[in-house]
Parts: C-alpha cells; sequence; structure tokens
C-alpha cells in the first residue's frame, strides 16, 4: 500500500465510519503504518470525515513528529503510536464513540463473552480507565490495557479498534459496536447468559481461519 492509497483509504473508512453510525461529526480518528518505512498517515485533528481531501491526511514518523501535511495530527495521534509501538502486527487503528460500546464504556463495564462475535477482539473486550482525551495519560491508558485484544473500550469516552490493515480494523469496530449493543439490552431485559472459556477458546480457533478462502 503507497502513502495514496492510504489516504484515500483513510478517507473512505472515516465517511465509513459516520454512514455506519460509528460516530459523528469529527469525533473518533483512523490511522494507518506503512510496512515500508514504519511512517503513519492520520486523520487531521477536529475536521469533518464529510470534507476531507488527501493532503488533510497528516503523515507522521514513529516518534509522532510530522513529516507531511499542513493539518494538525489527530488529537489521539498519542494513543494510535502508543498501539503501534507495543504490537508489532498492528498495522491500523480506528477509534469510534459508538453508542453502545460508549454506552457501557460509560458504566465502566468490560463485554464480557455474551456473544460468540466478541472474539473478534478477544475472548472479552477490556475497559481502560478514564482520561483527558488526548493526553498522554489516555495513551498509556489504551496501549497497557488491550493487551492481545483487538479492541478496548475507553472510559467515559468510546471504542479504539486495531487490526492488520484498515478493513479488519473497521470491521472489529462494527462488530465489537454490535456485540455491545446486543450486551446493553441483555442487561436491560434481564440476566445475560455467558460463554464460558472452553466455548471461547473454540470460538477463538475457528476464527485463525473464518473468512480466508483458499482462492
Ligand atoms: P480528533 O478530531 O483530534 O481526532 O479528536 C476526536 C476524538 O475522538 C478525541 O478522542
Ligand atoms: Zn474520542
Amino acid at each position: 500500500m503507497n502513502p495514496s492509497e492510504a489516504k484515500a483509504r483513510l478517507i473512505h473508512y472515516g465517511k465509513a465510519m459516520l454512514a455506519h453510525n460509528l460516530t459523528t461529526g469529527s469525533g473518533g480518528n483512523l490511522s494507518v503504518r506503512l510496512p515500508a518505512d514504519g511512517r503513519v498517515l492520520i486523520t487531521p485533528s477536529g475536521m469533518a470525515y464529510s470534507d476531507l481531501t488527501p493532503e488533510d491526511i497528516v503523515t507522521c514518523d514513529a516518534n509522532g513528529r510530522v513529516v507531511a501535511g499542513r493539518r494538525n495530527p489527530s488529537s489521539e495521534l498519542g494513543f494510535h503510536l502508543a498501539l503501534y509501538a507495543r504490537r508489532r502486527q498492528i498495522g491500523a487503528v480506528v477509534h469510534t464513540h459508538s453508542v453502545y460500546a460508549t454506552t457501557l464504556a460509560c458504566m465502566h463495564r468490560e463485554i464480557p463473552a455474551v456473544h460468540y462475535l466478541v472474539g473478534f477482539a478477544g475472548p472479552k473486550v477490556p475497559l481502560a480507565p478514564y482520561a483527558t482525551f488526548g493526553t498522554p495519560e489516555l495513551a498509556r491508558a489504551v496501549s497497557d490495557t488491550i493487551g492481545d485484544h483487538n479492541a478496548v473500550l475507553l472510559a467515559n469516552h468510546g471504542m479504539v479498534a486495531v487490526g492488520p490493515d484498515l478493513t479488519t480494523a473497521f470491521n472489529v469496530a462494527e462488530e465489537i459496536e454490535l456485540v455491545a449493543r446486543i450486551y446493553y439490552q441483555t442487561l436491560v431485559a434481564g440476566e445475560p447468559k455467558l460463554l464460558n472459556d472452553a466455548q471461547m477458546d473454540a470460538v477463538l480457533e475457528k476464527f485463525k481461519t473464518y473468512g480466508k478462502q483458499e482462492t
């Protein structure tokens, strides 16, 4: 993936976040790491996704120094970089304010194994403690909490999803929002019945090959 493809994909998925009700206005942010040189391309701070052009995407090095682009990078550049530094396999980060994941995050609840699709993130979705948006404290909270999971809730804020590429990270965000909605509804309606560790182990094993067509 070259930089101009990456910019086009960031804009495409930024608009898709709005279309799929994963955020509103300029909320949330997205980035990709280029395998060739490790540079990170990220959405600009405070700009509506609907207005973005490729020139608005900001390019940074692994230390957060802006190397190309005239906009300010997302205020959450810190946790994007912290996640890339923590796990070599991460190639994209998607941060949403999707309603049900955020509702649970405002209740300081993790998402347990209430539906097998939580396996898109792992055996559960953990919860990072609250810190002010755009701070090093939030970056530390997110990267210290995610572990091997592919999603994490941000207390009183939202959700972060990761993947080897933008399509995967976006899909994780969408599937986890669905599971968050189901969990919230089971809590409101009564007693959620959770899958046990062995049942989730079986799901995670099947997810290793799910969706990988041979031809
Ligand atoms: P940016 O517009 O700076 O990316 O901030 C949006 C956001 O979601 C902060 O957490
Ligand atoms: Zn946010």
